[in-house]
């Protein structure tokens, strides 16, 4: 029997994901068992523009081993096909870039050996590879930040639909007569229950604008504090209710900045549920935190690379 081609050859050594963000791009690698994990960062400053952006996101790929191929996670809409971010709020001078050309010129590799995805949906993989996902086989990961992100697995396979554009449950639509979302839309779950909504929220019932001040009020149990939370939690939970009666998932992980106010959120998040799906129980919601925090991107980046 002859031997096969073996698929080993990019399921062994060195993966490196890069999580490129609006301010920083932190990258790292790690084997394939997850393990001899080192990183490395450096300054966007995308103002200065694409070629010396690729150029950074190159050399840290390089300082960090970069074998066959390279996983890039993006906070922006992705057109896989032609390789780039479509439109990015953050990174704007990059939009239309050809990304995975530059960097797989830059790089030396096969432009088919660098993938691009969205941030959320990478930091979905990460988790579901190495954090509080592992063995889940159909969940949404919900970051909580700036916006609300979404990244999908189902059947344990990252889904970003047949444009990339799939998991957006930030756009979901919650309250039509809520606030402007940034979107363009009106009372998407963004604009609700996001750390800045969450935080507008605050101030609005004279809380001050430290979200974070409101969350330690809230566990030292100021009532005001709880109910803002609740309330938030209530809208957020509003927005899941629509994955979750389509999907049937297993169970949302909930991260970001802002997740780490689960404890906080949890019993408006299970009330918004229960209020608009059936069938459910309060005891088989599961709402789990994300455990890999700011590193989920690049490891779920690294993870990507390898799957081809
Ligand atoms: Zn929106």
């Amino acid at each position: 029997m002859s031997p096969t081609p073996s698929s080993k050859s990019n399921a062994s050594g060195t993966w490196v994901g890069i999580d490129l963000g609006g301010t920083g791009i932190k990258a790292g690698r790690l084997n394939e068992a997850g393990g001899d994990r080192k990183r490395a960062e450096a300054e966007t400053r995308v103002h200065e523009g694409p070629e010396a952006v690729v150029g950074r996101m190159a050399r840290l790929a390089r300082e960090l081993g970069v074998q066959d191929h390279l996983g890039v996670g993006v906070p922006g809409l992705v057109d896989h096909a032609a390789g780039l971010i479509r439109k990015s709020p953050n990174l704007a001078p990059l939009e239309d870039f050809p990304l995975r050309r530059a960097l797989a010129q830059e790089l030396g590799l096969a432009e088919e050996r660098v993938h691009i995805e969205n941030d959320a949906c990478v930091a979905a993989l990460g988790e579901h590879w190495l954090g509080g996902a592992r063995g889940l086989t159909n969940v949404m990961m919900v970051t909580l930040g700036t916006g609300v992100g979404g990244g999908l697995i189902l059947a344990g396979e990252l889904f970003s639909g047949s444009t990339g554009l799939a998991a957006e449950i930030g756009h979901v639509i919650v309250d039509p007569a809520g606030p402007l979302c940034g979107c363009g839309n009106i009372g998407c779950l963004e604009a609700l229950a996001s750390a800045t909504a969450a935080e507008r929220r605050c101030v609005a019932a004279g809380l001050g604008n430290s979200l974070v001040a409101v969350c330690t009020r809230a566990r030292e149990g100021d009532v005001g504090c709880r109910e803002v939370l609740h309330a938030v939690g209530l809208d957020l939970g509003r927005g899941l209710a629509a994955a979750l009666m389509l999907l049937d998932l297993d169970a949302f992980l909930i991260g970001g900045g802002f997740g780490a106010a689960l404890d906080l959120l949890r019993d408006g998040i299970e009330d918004g549920l229960l209020e608009r799906t059936y069938g459910r129980s309060r005891e088989q919601l599961r709402l789990l935190p994300a455990e890999l925090g700011a590193d989920a991107g690049w490891i779920g980046a690294a993870k990507l690379g390898s799957r081809t």
